[in-house]
């Protein structure tokens, strides 16, 4: 069912999974690497010294949290809309730098 934004809140908002948040302070490049591993869905991948985040390719399915749950938590926020689709796609720079593989550039735009 979908409701007219922003109306009235969507009741179904307080039970869904969100996308997930992640703990800047927590991340090295081997918890980035492991959190890759573990999204279903190419929503995350490491470039040197960043973790980049794909929101928009994210899913909610809480993988990433259950992997790592000292580096990652709900975000709460439903609310995903941009302007562009690079506007989805967050950087986060890791603990420690980055030495190691870098996954190539993402989709921008
Ligand atoms: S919630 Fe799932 S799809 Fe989203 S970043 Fe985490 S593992 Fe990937």
């Amino acid at each position: 069912m979908t409701t007219r934004y922003p109306e009235r809140p969507d009741a179904s908002a307080g039970s869904l999974p969100t996308p997930p948040a992640f703990r800047a302070d927590r991340l090295t490049p081997a918890v980035a690497d492991r959190l890759v591993a573990a999204c279903p869905s190419t929503a995350l991948s490491r470039r040197a010294g960043v973790l980049v985040y794909d929101v928009g390719a994210c899913t909610a399915c809480g993988r990433c949290r259950q992997e790592v749950p000292e580096a990652v938590v709900d975000s709460g926020v439903f609310e995903l809309a941009a302007l562009t689709r690079g506007h989805l796609v967050k950087e986060i720079v890791l603990r420690g730098g980055g030495s190691g593989t870098d996954r190539g550039p993402r989709e921008r735009g």
